[in-house]
């Protein structure tokens, strides 16, 4: 863990200023800390029998296409809207200023499915609290959520459902 720590790069006021942006790029681009970021990853969900990962745009699609390939799992995007081709379900939240919108193809989870839902940082946890709902609307077995990074003065926590197991890799 502490080699991955040592390969997150702080970027001070991106994308605004006052906000310290935790930049994974540095660790994926290191073969040894992408490769831990994998393995520590899988080894959380191995024997939960699950079946896709559900990545959200565009940051998630790196560690969850990883952690379905080391499951054996399937992989599905939640993307920015207009960015998917066929029939989806939308789910608005809120953002600080505004509102945002995610999608997920309609036919991309069944009942039978046991889901993770991945992303790079949870930061206030508005967003995947987004993606949980459209994902529980198709109503699979079971869900899980899961960050490589979680921010905890922010609570993003709070922001999700009691009844979804959330796992992180690293706290600060
Ligand atoms: P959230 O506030 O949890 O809805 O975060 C929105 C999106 O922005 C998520 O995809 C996070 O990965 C990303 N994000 C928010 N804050 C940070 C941060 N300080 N460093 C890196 N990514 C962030």
């Amino acid at each position: 863990m502490e080699y991955i720590k040592a390969h997150v790069r702080d970027v001070m006021d991106f994308p605004t200023k006052g906000i310290v942006f935790k930049d994974l790029t540095t660790a994926f681009k290191d073969p040894r800390a992408l490769h831990i970021i994998g393995w520590d990853l899988s080894q959380l969900y191995r024997d939960k029998g699950v079946t896709k990962v559900v990545g959200i745009e565009s940051r998630g699609f790196i560690g969850g296409s990883i952690l379905a390939f080391e499951l054996g799992a399937g992989f599905v995007p939640v993307r920015k809207p207009g960015k998917l081709p066929a029939d989806t379900l939308k789910m608005s939240y809120k953002k600080e200023y505004g509102t945002d919108t995610i999608e997920i193809h309609r036919d991309a989870i069944s009942e039978d499915d046991v889901v993770v839902l991945h992303d790079d940082v949870l930061a206030t946890g508005g967003t995947m609290a987004a993606a949980v709902e459209l994902v529980k609307s198709l109503h699979p077995k079971k869900i899980y959520v899961n960050f490589i990074i979680e921010l905890e003065a922010l609570h993003g926590r709070d922001a999700l459902p009691d009844d979804v197991e959330v796992t992180s890799l690293i706290k600060y």
